[in-house]
């Protein structure tokens, strides 16, 4: 038996051995399986199952995905983060529902096709869907072919991309790609894990490079990850007859259509944050704050790490005077915002995760008040 078939075959042996039940697993229906793959991107398993429920309930066909406002969606994906995977969803869903009359894709082409489906996602899709002959390629296949075949090329780079993809079509069992696929999955994510690998126990160790050549820890080797850039927000969070400001974020930046109260971004936090409440207040009044206007509080800093960010947050609590008229606000950048009551912030409107924080333990101080 040649290294190629032995790998397959221990793995399949393997999986039949180690089935982890999902309800997604063994599902033929490919708008499911589309929202499943969607959901996990990027994501654990136990913290998408949730949401994969969720969905699926608030959304049975892609119909209904389609015919769903988008704020909604948004809410309903909220805490899962990565939002544009909730956005290029909702467009897909309407451009199947719109232009393909609601019949989803059903060649790989096709479905790579669809906003938000990478090369992965489009493999697993027709694999898991319609038994189509693609092999799926994540970090999770890259880790466990690295340390089998002892492949030291840069995972991260394009010369590794095309010698790993090569190896994982030769490697497919084109006879049930779907259970090929997902046996490379599991086995990646469970047995020959990151940090952990269960090489005593592991059936393929007969011939696996790494473990006979004590290099598990060392593969797969990546080229270095670039640094994450530090951003710094100063928010401005009024009370006025219980209600705030909030807007909309568009452009191209981070948290694309999330709610957030009024902004200013600073290159540093100011060694004294007491002067942020200033600075904030001449930004939303450039004609100067109402009289009465009166500081609540500084919070402390929020950090929140994104994929090449650290966005680090500090909220200022605003009291503006009870007496002033809603006309009044037409002279300053808070027109441009939408009034909302606080209790309703929260429940309707999707948040960047670093606001949630903040809101949540706001709620924990407003009810004991
Ligand atoms: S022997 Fe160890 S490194 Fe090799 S495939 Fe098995 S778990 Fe992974």
């Amino acid at each position: 038996m040649d290294n190629h078939s032995f790998f397959r075959d221990k793995l399949l042996e393997w999986h039949a051995g180690h089935l982890r039940p999902m309800p997604w697993k063994g599902e033929r229906n490919p708008y499911k399986v589309w929202l499943s793959e969607i959901i996990l991107q990027q994501t654990r398993v136990e913290q998408g199952l949730p949401y994969y429920e969720k969905f699926v309930a608030a959304y049975p066909t892609v119909h209904h995905l389609a015919a769903a406002p988008e704020d909604e969606v948004l809410k309903n994906w909220e805490g899962l983060g990565y939002y544009s995977r909730a956005r290029n969803l909702h467009a897909a869903a309407k451009y199947i529902a719109g232009e393909l009359s609601g019949k989803f894709p059903d060649t790989y082409e096709g479905i790579r096709a669809l906003k938000g489906v990478g090369d992965y996602t489009a493999a697993a899709i027709a694999s898991f869907a319609y038994d189509l002959p693609y092999a799926v390629l994540d970090g999770n296949v890259y880790r466990v072919l690295a340390r089998f075949f002892g492949i030291h090329t840069p995972t991260d780079t394009p010369a590794a991309k095309k010698t790993f993809a090569a190896l994982a079509a030769k490697l497919l069992d084109t006879a049930k790609p779907g259970a090929y696929n997902q046996a490379i999955m599991d086995f990646g994510a469970t047995h020959c894990t990151p940090r952990q690998a269960a090489c005593p126990s592991c059936p393929l160790r007969e011939h696996c490079v790494a473990c006979q050549s004590g290099m598990v820890n060392a593969l797969p080797v990546k080229s270095k990850t670039p640094e994450k850039k530090d951003r710094f927000f100063a928010y401005a969070v009024f009370y006025h007859h219980h209600h705030t400001w909030v807007r909309q974020r568009n452009g191209k930046d981070i948290w694309q259509n999330l709610y957030e109260f009024p902004l200013i971004e600073l290159p540093a936090l100011p060694a004294d944050p007491a002067a942020l409440p200033e600075m904030l207040l001449r930004h939303c009044f450039p004609g100067g704050a109402p009289p009465g206007t009166q500081i609540r509080g500084i919070s402390r800093p929020y950090r929140q790490t994104l994929t090449h960010r650290v966005v680090t947050a500090v909220f200022c609590e605003i009291d503006l005077p009870e007496s002033l008229e809603m006309v009044d606000f037409q002279k300053n950048i808070l027109e441009n915002y939408q009034r909302i009551e606080h209790f309703k912030l929260k429940k309707i409107l999707a948040l960047p995760r670093i606001i949630d924080w903040f809101w949540q333990e706001k709620d924990v101080t407003l009810r004991f008040k």
